[in-house]
């Protein structure tokens, strides 16, 4: 057992994975500052290191492992909780690990802080560590990021895609109340965030499990967009963004209303994984691409040039080089303003694990780069519309380009921006200004001229 010095009451966060995740380190940093710790970097001695794990690929295993070990080396008489999924999923292993003090996988992760702090004050019946949550509960557990603000309004998933832990790590689906959401987003609009993030886990089910429904398209995202509408009704929120939805979601009805609410933004991340019929259904997911380009058409009937951003996967079980080649087809079909593309990554316990047809990592790599380099073009080819037009930039903070100031901040299709900012203050941070783009960096980011407040 270490024996923790927290006479600094200093703690450290390390987050890796989903926004989801995010969301919940915000929140436990919010129960810990309410106690009076001192929240410090994470490269930097602490007395406790709290690392909220993803274990949604090999990789992501690896670096939380990593950061856990990191921690320790940084301070060895630190305590080092491993927190969230990974915890969950793999919990006898990380607790035989010597660099790990404390294991809370996510059937636990609520009441994280009370269990940390029992397990200081087992530790260490002299410490000055006598805070309680003063949160209640009710703290909000803002994900900081500059000017806009995740909200977690589900949890878990009922899909079950052969190729994912989540189910098994973060349960079935859990919705919050639309009222518990309101408060905290009316909280967020008081601290002075502008944009808020809706998400969660499956979004696209929000609300499933408060009515006698089995899934999310006997509703048609009608609770979803209740909640957007309601959201939308409070003063000092300017935008409000979805995380990932499932394209089946999108239909006539959902993209007519939601195109309504002038505070949602048109940028719209829809879960692709394949663009090839017969992989999707080894990864069971649940639409074609003839559906999702439905979802698509849809979203281009009801907003001028929304911003359409996915997620792919290559080198999926049994994936031949022809369905690698109809899926990089497909996604430059669809003209996507930006990709996440992931090697496939085999899980422990999942279906897709014990599939015939595993793919080499060479193959791996290759589809990688090439679907990237594709992406890459397409985003370009998107951002050039935007060009020598008035764009509304929420600026988030100042940053240094080949050491000049800029202001940076991103369009409500979450285009990152930048413009030379002239001044010694930071004037126009958390300000929404018009900007007009002139030139695409190798990034992605525009470099634009300055207009005029908004
Ligand atoms: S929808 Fe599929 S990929 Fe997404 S969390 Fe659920 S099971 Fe995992």
């Amino acid at each position: 057992m270490c024996k923790m010095n927290v006479k600094n009451n200093c703690i450290a966060f390390m987050t890796l994975g989903c926004k989801v995740n995010q969301y919940e380190t915000g929140k436990l940093i919010g129960q810990f500052e309410n106690a009076g710790f001192k929240i410090v970097p994470f490269d930097t001695e602490a007395d406790i290191y709290v690392v909220n794990t993803c274990t949604v690929t090999n990789i992501a295993d690896r670096k939380s492992r990593k950061m856990l070990h990191r921690a320790k080396r940084l301070n060895d008489k630190a305590v080092v909780v491993a927190l969230g999924c990974m915890a969950e999923a793999d919990a006898n292993a990380l607790k035989e690990d010597n660099s790990i003090d404390l294991v809370i996988g996510n059937s636990d992760k609520a009441d994280a802080f009370n269990i940390i702090m029992k397990y200081i004050e087992a530790l260490n019946e002299n410490t000055d560590i006598t805070a309680t949550d003063k949160s209640c509960g009710s703290n909000s557990g803002i994900f900081r990021e500059h000017t806009r603000a995740y909200i977690k309004v589900q949890d878990g998933c009922n899909q079950f895609c052969t190729y994912c832990r989540i189910p098994y790590v973060r349960g079935r689906l859990k919705s919050r109340s639309m009222h518990d959401v309101y408060d905290e987003a009316c909280e967020l609009a008081k601290k002075g965030y502008r944009e808020i993030v809706i998400t969660g886990i499956h979004l696209s089910s929000y609300g499933v499990d408060m009515t006698d429904c089995k899934s999310f398209i006997e509703l048609r995202g009608k609770p979803l967009y209740e909640l957007i509408l309601k959201l939308s009704g409070i003063q000092g929120i300017d935008r409000i963004r979805l995380g990932s939805l499932e394209p089946r979601i999108i239909t006539e009805e959902f993209a007519g209303s939601i195109s309504k609410i002038n505070k949602l933004c048109p940028h719209f991340h829809l879960s692709l994984q394949s663009g090839c019929d017969s992989t999707l259904s080894r990864m069971k997911r649940k639409y074609t691409t003839k559906e999702y380009n439905n979802a698509v058409d849809l979203l281009r009937k009801y907003y001028v040039m929304p911003a359409v951003t996915t997620d792919i996967i290559v080198g999926f079980p049994g994936e031949t080089d022809e369905e690698f080649e109809t899926s990089l087809r497909y996604a430059k079909t669809i003209g996507f303003s930006s990709m996440h593309v992931f090697k496939y990554s085999k899980r422990d316990g999942t279906v897709a694990a014990g599939m015939n047809g595993q793919i080499n990592e060479n193959i791996k790599n290759k589809r990688a780069a090439e679907m990237a380099e594709m992406a890459d073009c397409l985003m370009k080819e998107y951002e050039k519309n935007f060009i020598g037009h008035n764009e509304e930039c929420l600026v988030e903070e100042v940053i240094y380009i080949d050491g000049r100031r800029y202001y940076s901040g991103h369009n409500e299709r979450y285009i990152k921006l930048v413009f030379e900012c002239d001044t010694r203050e930071d004037v126009f941070v958390n300000e929404i200004v018009s900007v007009v783009p002139q030139k695409i960096y190798d990034d992605g980011t525009m470099l634009c001229s300055y207009k005029k407040p908004c």
